[in-house]
């Protein structure tokens, strides 16, 4: 997002470095995406590459599949991208755009301020603390940290006995059609674990701690997608705003047609259930674990026979669980609050960032600041408001030629084009809102 919008405002290819081992942008997401068996986004049409809002994914796909049926959609707010879909344009943006031509294949271990006076920019050295570049600007966006595990499944994933049967719902699985698989969590990961093994032909059993969580289509409330959204946020004290995050990011289940049917059909097949509780013994039994479940919401389940756990506890929302992070924070002491940096309004880090000179978080760890900053449209969000401060930079120091408006018109209207031909050849998948 941030090479193709600076792209659009006139930067040239070459004026921008991605730095990073993957050669494919939306690798870790795609790899996550397939692990999860997820099939439509959870967000909706404005969820999308393009260095400009119009077209929209609702329009791109009517167009691709000339079908007025993602716009009706899109109106009453129940369209949501294919992955397939999204992936495609993905690649469509980046390879007409010379992405990979760009970038420097390996990972970013440290960042040298350098040249506070009039020539501010940073130096970059990668994880064996060889130099890798220098910049003038830096948008930090590692993604999301390791992936996290309750205490006691991370324990049991060091014991070789019981560990290969423990999995995380983000991790590659390989289901046994025969099996009892229990799943912890009843976020959007856990559903779609749930619905993956009833598919299959086993038995699922959802285990939460208390009792079911909110039914939200977004891990944010709408209206905080949206300019006046942040603003209000954003208006809030660091402590506030962390307050309402954990309110509202608390794991929520959207209600989708399909996995409401498979739900129901495995409940009146006896092979779904939901359990209150936690895991507090994990042992080997006969059909691959037995494990004990407490709980504080009424009688403890006891010991069940299980063929294995699936943790749908996500990721490690902690800035110091990124080694990258942890080094700046440490040295540049940038302040922390439970785990969570105390970015500026424009998500630059303290210590680090100047209004010549940016450096800035995006993703997981910006959302102190914007809360859907780990979605699309809030990558879309932070990465261009951080490009038009470069570029503003960059303009008045002669450094950038503004692209016209026919020129940039022409090059959205191009991706878009390509993108409806990328869209058009590969799976449509059902909407399940
Ligand atoms: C299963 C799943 C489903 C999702 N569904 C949706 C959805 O429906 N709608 C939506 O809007 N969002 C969704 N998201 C969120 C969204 O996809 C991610 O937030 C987004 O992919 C993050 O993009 P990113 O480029 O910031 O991070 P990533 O895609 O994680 O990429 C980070 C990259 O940085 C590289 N890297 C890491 N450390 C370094 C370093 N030190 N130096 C250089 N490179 C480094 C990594 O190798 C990786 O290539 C979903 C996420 C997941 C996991």
């Amino acid at each position: 997002m941030i090479y193709s919008t600076a792209i659009y405002l006139g930067f040239r290819p070459d004026q921008i470095t991605v730095f990073g081992p993957g050669d494919n942008p939306v690798g870790t997401y795609q790899q996550f995406a397939y692990n999860l068996g997820q099939t439509v986004l959870r967000s909706e049409s404005e969820s999308h590459f393009l260095p400009a809002d119009w077209p929209t994914f609702g329009q791109l796909n009517a167009w691709a599949r000339r079908s007025p049926g993602s716009l009706i959609r899109s109106a009453r707010r129940k369209y949501n991208p294919g992955v397939p879909d999204i992936l495609a344009e993905a690649q469509v943006v980046q390879r007409k755009l010379g992405w990979n031509d760009q970038r420097y294949p390996a990972k970013v271990g440290w960042l040298q301020r350098e040249g506070e006076g009039t020539d501010p920019h940073f130096v970059l050295y990668d994880e064996d603390a060889n130099y890798a570049g220098r910049a003038k600007h830096v948008m930090i966006a590692v993604g999301h940290g390791p992936l996290s595990w309750p205490p006691l499944l991370a324990k049991a994933k060091e014991d070789p006995d019981v560990g290969p049967r423990l999995a995380q719902a983000y991790e590659a699985k390989d289901y046994d059609p025969q099996g009892r698989y229990v799943v912890v969590g009843a976020g959007i990961a856990s559903v779609n674990e749930w619905a993956n093994i009833l598919d299959l032909g086993g038995k699922c059993i959802s285990l939460l701690r208390s009792p079911v969580p909110d039914e939200q289509d977004l891990n944010t409330p709408r209206c905080l997608f949206e300019a006046l959204g942040i603003d209000a946020f954003q208006a809030l004290s660091f402590e506030e705003r962390i307050a309402f995050l954990g309110s509202i990011l608390k794991g929520t289940s959207p209600a989708r047609r399909g996995w409401d049917v498979k739900v129901n059909k495995g409940r009146a097949e006896r092979r779904f259930e939901q359990l209150i509780g936690e895991i507090d013994q994990i042992e080997p039994g006969p059909l691959g674990l037995r494990i004990h479940v407490v709980s504080r919401h009424g009688p403890d389940p006891g010991w069940l026979d299980v063929t294995g756990v699936i943790a749908g506890t996500g990721f490690n929302k902690s800035a110091l669980s990124v080694p990258l992070l942890r080094r700046l924070i440490d040295f540049y002491k940038v302040p922390l609050e439970g785990g969570r940096m105390k970015l500026q309004s424009n998500c630059g880090v303290p210590g680090l960032d100047r209004p010549d000179s940016r450096c800035a978080v995006m993703g997981i760890f910006a959302n102190a600041v914007v809360t859907h900053g780990d979605t699309i449209a809030g990558l879309k969000y932070i990465g261009r408001r951080f490009v038009a401060d470069c570029y503003r930079v960059e303009k008045a120091a002669g450094r950038v030629r503004r692209r016209g408006f026919l020129d940039r018109l022409g090059m959205q209207f191009s991706l878009a084009r390509q993108s409806v031909s990328a869209v058009r050849r590969v799976q449509d998948v059902e909407q399940l809102a």
